[in-house]
């Protein structure tokens, strides 16, 4: 090895940098594009609205999203294949573990949800609760729906 060797194999990283970065560009997806959906009545109790702002990808195998509870609203019972994080953004929630007591959920609050633990998470009764949701995908499939969380589960703690 001599002592170019480095200096060449630098300049070939650099060049191999600048072609890959011509491929790959930062994307703004503007607020204004944004648009929220209800949440299919069959997989939650109460309105509730979601607004989708990323898709999985193959950069980030996660997709991310607001979804926004009306007070006493809440998700069906159900599992992630590849688990959840969720981000209290606004309000006051709820959300439990299956075998688990219900917890109440405040801004700021962080609850990650490991691979295929049974759970639900929603509104407390008397506020809205909006949180930011980054959910894993295994094979395009992010979520596994379950029953519905009676008002006697929601009501219990
Ligand atoms: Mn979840």
């Amino acid at each position: 090895m001599t002592g170019k060797t480095p200096y060449l194999s630098l300049l070939l990283t650099l060049c191999a940098f600048s072609a890959w970065s011509q491929d790959a560009q930062v994307k703004i997806t503007s607020a204004d594009n944004q648009r929220a959906v209800y949440g299919a009545p069959e997989n939650f109790t109460g309105q509730v609205q979601v607004t989708p702002l990323f898709p999985a990808g193959p950069d980030i195998n996660a997709s991310g999203g607001y979804v926004t509870f009306a007070p006493g609203a809440r998700s069906a019972w159900h599992t992630h294949p590849a688990g959840q994080r969720l981000i209290v953004t606004a309000g006051v929630g709820l959300t439990q573990e299956e075998g688990q007591p219900v917890q109440v959920i405040r801004v700021g609050d962080v609850v990650s949800c490991p691979p295929g633990v049974k759970h639900w998470h929603g509104a407390a009764p008397d506020s809205a609760m909006t949180h930011l949701a980054i959910t894993g995908a295994v094979d395009g499939k992010n979520v596994q729906w379950m029953e519905k969380v009676t008002d006697e589960q929601y009501a219990a703690r």
